[in-house]
């Protein structure tokens, strides 16, 4: 099992709900490499889930290009998406009940998630998925007996049960204590080292994003920008447009006319023009 590339360019997608349609994504340029770890950050209403289910065959883009690992999702067939589903792409959706069967064993629910693949390949022990999430001694516990944490990772386990190429997860880590919350983000990164399955996860918690080795923020279906190690920059887009950092836009109010100058050493500098009428 190798990781999966993620590779989208001027991504739309729009939802049609009685008579008036919600632009969620405005068109996303993001490109992942294989292996990566990618945090998805944005206020709430961004378009994280969306980007994700789009990434997961969940839903099918209104424009633009999504190409998953050999995947091209723009124009992949229904049964082609199933067994995409089925075999290279786990989902952890949001909420861990919704990815479990409640009244399956952790094990069990693993076995089941790995159940429409097994035609087409070998696949790892059950007991081997659950090892490497930690939940070796709950294997047969039922869900219910299992603390809210081992539920999360659970959810997990049956996202990867096939060992996917990338693992798409939901806000994995929201609505558990601290303690918990580091134990399901320390399972995904053993997963992502040990493995090399790409990993893009959905937070809005600080401090997951920031043992993430890259951040990607949206807002408003766009990217606003990305971290690396902490720091936070700039994206220029493929069209070459540049979203300006929220707090250099409070400063410059939409119309204003800038200056586009570069100095000797490669700096880019934006000086605001005042206009006639202008105080
Ligand atoms: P996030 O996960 O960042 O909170 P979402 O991707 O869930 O954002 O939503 C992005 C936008 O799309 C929001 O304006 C939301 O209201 C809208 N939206 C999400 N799901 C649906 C849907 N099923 N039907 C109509 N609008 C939706
Ligand atoms: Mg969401």
């Amino acid at each position: 099992m190798s990781g999966l590339a993620i590779s989208t360019s001027g991504l739309v997608h729009i939802y049609r709900s009685q008579g008036h349609d919600v632009a969620a994504l405005s068109g996303i340029g993001i490109t992942v490499r294989p292996g990566e770890f990618v945090g998805l950050l944005g206020p709430s209403g961004a378009g994280k889930s969306t980007l994700l289910q789009l990434c997961g065959g969940l839903l099918t883009p209104s424009a633009g290009r999504l190409q998953i690992g050999e995947h091209n999702l723009t124009t992949m067939t229904e049964p082609e998406l199933d067994r995409m589903r089925a075999r290279d792409v786990g989902i952890v959706l949001q909420g861990a009940g919704r990815n479990l069967i409640p009244y399956l064993s952790p094990v069990d629910n693993v076995r089941y998630a790995q159940r429409a693949a097994s035609r087409d390949r070998s696949l790892p022990a059950p007991e081997d998925v659950l090892d490497l999430v930690g939940l070796t001694d709950h294997a047969r516990t039922p869900l219910p007996s299992l603390t809210p944490g081992q539920i999360q990772l659970c959810a997990v386990a049956v996202g990867i049960a096939t060992f996917p190429g990338l693992l798409l997860a939901d806000e994995p880590t929201s609505q558990l204590d601290h303690r918990a919350r580091d134990e399901v983000l320390a399972a995904i990164s053993t997963i992502n080292t040990s493995t090399g399955m790409t990993v893009l996860l959905v937070t809005h918690d600080p401090d997951v994003a920031a043992v993430l080795p890259r951040t990607v923020t949206i807002r408003d279906g766009r990217i606003a920008s990305e971290g690396r190690s902490g720091e936070e920059f700039a994206v220029v887009a493929t069209d070459g447009s540049l979203p300006l950092p929220p707090h250099v836009a409070e400063l410059l109010p939409p119309g204003t006319l800038l200056r586009v100058t570069t100095t000797e050493a490669g700096d880019v500098r934006l000086s605001p023009v005042q206009q006639e009428g202008q105080s």
